[in-house]
C-alpha cells in the first residue's frame, strides 16, 4: 500500500514514520519500519494504527540513519504481524543467525509459488504467508556484495506488479528501489534546496505526498527503472540497463 524509505545522517525514523501518517488515509490493515542499526537490522511492526508502532519504536529504542517504513493493505497472507512488511532474509539454513536483507513492497508478485519453491529447495525458511517474502530472499540469494545489481538481477524474475525498497546489513548507507505496475518516487534531500532536510539525505516513497515537509525535489520512477539511493547520490537506470541523465528523469519541484 505505502512505502517511505531514507538514507541520511541522524536518526531517521521520525521522517519514516510522519511519512506513514501522511499515507494513512489510503487505508491499511498492518505497518512496520526497518532500520540499519549497531550492524545489524531491527524493525517494528504492529497490525494498529501507526500512532501504535511508535510507542512500540519508542519502547524498543528503534533508531536508524537508513531505514525503510510500510503500510500493508493484505492481498496474500492474512493481516498478521508475521506478515507485515519489511521482511527479512536471514539467508538459507535453519541455525538461528542475523538478518541480511530488509524489504518492503507494494503490489502482487504473479509467480511467487515457483519462487517460493525454488527458494526453498536451497534452503530458504520462509517466515509469513505473502508473496513479498520471496523478493528479500531472492535478494538474499542473489547478493554478491552489490545490492543494487542483487535488485536488479531479482527484477527481472518477477512477474507481477511491484514497487519495493530494501537495504542490506552489509551496506549502512544505501536504499534500492525498483518499479513496475505500482508507483515509486526518489526525493532529493537538501543539496538540492528543500527546507527540512540534512545535507546529502535522499528518500524514496510511493507518493510525494509521504515526503511533505521533508523535500519537494521530486524524481518520478518509469516503468521498469531501479534506482540506487546513497548518502549525497543517487542514480537510475531503467529496464534495460541503461543509466538514466537528469534529462530523462528530471528532478522536479511539487507544492
Ligand atoms: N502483496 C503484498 C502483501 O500482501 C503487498 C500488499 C500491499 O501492496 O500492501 O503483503
Amino acid at each position: 500500500c505505502g512505502i517511505v524509505g531514507a538514507v541520511s545522517t541522524r536518526n531517521i525514523v521520525p521522517i519514516l514514520v510522519q511519512g506513514l501518517q501522511r499515507l494513512e488515509y489510503r487505508g491499511y490493515d498492518s505497518c512496520g519500519v526497518a532500520v540499519h542499526a549497531g550492524g545489524g537490522l531491527r524493525r517494528a511492526r504492529s497490525t494498529a494504527r501507526v500512532a501504535e508502532l511508535l510507542e512500540q519504536i519508542a519502547a524498543d529504542h528503534i533508531e536508524g540513519t537508513t531505514g525503510i517504513a510500510h503500510t500493508r493493505w493484505a492481498t496474500h497472507g492474512a493481516p498478521v504481524v508475521h506478515n507485515a512488511h519489511p521482511h527479512f532474509s536471514h539467508g538459507p539454513g535453519s541455525a538461528p543467525r542475523a538478518a541480511r536483507v530488509a524489504l518492503v513492497h507494494n503490489g502482487i508478485i504473479e509467480n511467487h509459488d515457483e519462487l517460493r519453491a525454488a527458494l526453498q529447495a536451497r534452503g530458504y525458511a520462509f517466515a509469513s504467508q505473502t508473496d513479498t517474502e520471496v523478493i528479500a530472499h531472492l535478494v538474499d540469494s542473489l547478493y554478491e556484495g552489490d545490492l543494487f545489481e542483487a535488485v536488479r538481477a531479482a527484477v527481472g524474475r518477477l512477474h507481477g506488479a511491484y514497487a519495493i525498497a530494501v537495504f542490506h546489513k552489509d551496506e549502512p548507507h544505501r536504499v534500492v528501489g525498483a518499479r513496475a505496475g505500482s508507483p515509486l518516487i526518489l526525493g532529493v534531500g537538501a543539496t538540492a534546496g528543500a527546507s527540512e532536510s540534512v545535507d546529502g539525505e535522499n528518500f524514496i516513497a510511493s507518493d510525494a505526498m509521504a515526503l511533505a515537509g521533508v523535500t519537494d525535489q521530486i524524481v518520478y520512477l518509469e516503468e521498469g527503472d531501479v534506482v540506487d539511493l546513497q548518502l549525497g547520490r543517487y542514480w537510475l537506470v531503467d529496464r534495460a540497463g541503461r543509466r538514466m541523465t537528469g534529462t530523462e528523469r528530471p528532478v522536479r519541484t511539487v507544492h
